[in-house]
């Protein structure tokens, strides 16, 4: 009888980087991609850059074409439909009311967007994770027109520069006392707003949505001090939400995520998770962790494949966060954790175009931010991975 294969649930980059690591290993088997979306796996970081740039829409930015997924990688696609549900003692995962087996399984199915309460369905109101979204957006993003965001996250951040970019006046409003501070920490959120703010941005700091005006077609956002900002287009990045719920009812461990060991092994044979949706335990930090950023989506996926396909040899997935952000020309990079008891600058200062900031917990560096400081971030990055410490590391980057 034929074998089953490797199935992979999710078309994107976790999903399609889960393939090309399983034939890279030398596996031969059937492979199954199962995507809800229509689209061929394409890429989501240009989505709220350069794709929303220039009078004409650019190309989608797919990985590869169909030919190069069905010759190359020698893949089943299954595009346009979602799983509905995972047997993981039978298992089978069920795509249009019909059950795929399989020999080992990759759970990829990322995040979604999460909506603001009460405005699906409102015209000029959208979210912004995949290609259908940014293609909305970008078509209403034309000079002369008000933007709202909700938001100050790397959503916010981004689709506010491109507006300045395309001339339209950008409006962000946080609920927060600063823009990014889960992702950067509350010391530095602060320093990244000025940036913002160099860059043309309207940031409105602890501002709360009290509701959007409009009826059919939004007007305006209104805040919870009465404030009213005019809006043709609002954009709303409050963060996003694990994919999760077709998996309710599988047996497999959810906690804001699918629940992963170091392995990636969601806890029934053959059944592992990369990318967004992971929630695993991160050995470089002892503690367990989802992250919700391409590098980690893209390395996850590796590891979940050949723990898949060869369980007799599990290896841990072990890494250190990395994220970056391109603000116009600036680019935001993080490294590591930024829960850390100490932040120092050890290159440029918060007022600077170029700084390099550490976090310290107990005697060790945990976290670097950088803008335009795209080396030095990337080297720490290792260094951090090899638990360097505290005071040998500030005093080597002062120089
Ligand atoms: P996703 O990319 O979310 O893909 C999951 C896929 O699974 C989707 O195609 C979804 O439709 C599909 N799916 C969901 N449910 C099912 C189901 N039941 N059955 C079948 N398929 C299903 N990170 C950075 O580090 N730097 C950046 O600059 C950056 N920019 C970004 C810009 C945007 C606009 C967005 C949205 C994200 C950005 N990210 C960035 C984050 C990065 O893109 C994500 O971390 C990465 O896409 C995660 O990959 P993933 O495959 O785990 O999940
Ligand atoms: P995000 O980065 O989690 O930021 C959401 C922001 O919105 C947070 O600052 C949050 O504050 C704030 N917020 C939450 N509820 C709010 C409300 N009702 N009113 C006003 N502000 C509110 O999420 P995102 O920007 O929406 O991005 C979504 C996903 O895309 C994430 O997975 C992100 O990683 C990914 N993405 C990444 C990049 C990148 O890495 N460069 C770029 C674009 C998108 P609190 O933290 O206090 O809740």
């Amino acid at each position: 009888m034929d074998s089953p294969g490797l199935v992979v649930v999710g078309a994107s980059l976790a999903g399609l980087r889960a393939v090309e690591a399983a034939r890279l290993k030398g596996y031969t088997g059937p492979v199954t991609l199962i995507g809800a979306e229509p689209h061929l796996p394409y890429d989501r970081p240009p989505l709220s850059k350069e794709f929303l740039d220039g009078p004409e829409e650019p190309e989608p930015p797919y990985f590869r074409t169909a030919e190069s997924l069905r010759t190359d990688l020698g893949v089943d696609l299954r595009l346009g439909a979602p799983a509905t549900a995972l047997d993981p003692q039978g298992r089978t995962v069920t795509v249009a009311g019909a059950p795929i087996r399989y020999e080992a399984l990759v759970l990829a199915t990322g995040a979604q967007a999460r909506p603001l309460p009460g405005t699906v369905g409102m015209a000029g109101v959208h979210t912004l994770r995949g290609l259908d979204d940014a293609r909305a957006i970008r078509s209403q993003l034309v000079p002369g027109i008000r933007m709202v965001v909700v938001g100050a996250g790397f959503i916010g951040a981004e689709i506010a520069c491109a507006a300045r970019r395309r001339s339209v006046a950008a409006t962000v409003v946080e609920a927060a006392p600063a823009p990014l501070s889960r992702a950067v920490g509350a010391d530095l959120g602060p320093v990244l707003g000025e940036v913002l703010r160099r860059h043309g941005v309207d940031l409105r700091c602890g501002g709360q949505v009290a509701e959007l005006v409009g009826g059919d077609r939004v007007r305006a956002v209104r805040l919870a001090d009465g404030t009213e900002l005019p809006a043709d287009l609002v954009v709303v990045g409050i963060g996003a939400v694990p994919a999760t719920d077709w998996l309710v009812d599988s047996g497999l461990k959810l906690d804001a995520g699918v629940v992963c060991d170091e392995t990636l092994c969601a806890g029934f044979e053959g059944v592992y998770a990369a990318g967004d949706v992971v929630r695993w335990f991160n050995p470089a930090f002892g503690q367990a962790m989802r992250l919700e950023n391409w590098t980690t989506a893209a390395e996850q996926a590796a590891v979940a494949a050949h723990n898949a396909l060869t369980p007799g040899d599990p290896r841990p997935c072990a890494t250190v966060p990395y994220f970056w952000s391109d603000w116009n020309a600036d680019r935001v990079q993080f490294v590591g954790l930024p829960d850390g008891e100490e932040v120092a600058f050890v290159q440029g200062g918060p007022d600077s175009g170029s700084f390099l900031a550490l976090y310290r917990r107990g005697d060790r560096v945990i976290g670097a931010l950088g803008l335009n400081q795209r080396r030095a971030v990337i080297r720490l990055r290792s260094a951090i991975g090899r638990g360097v410490g505290w005071d040998d590391t500030v005093a080597a980057l002062r120089g």
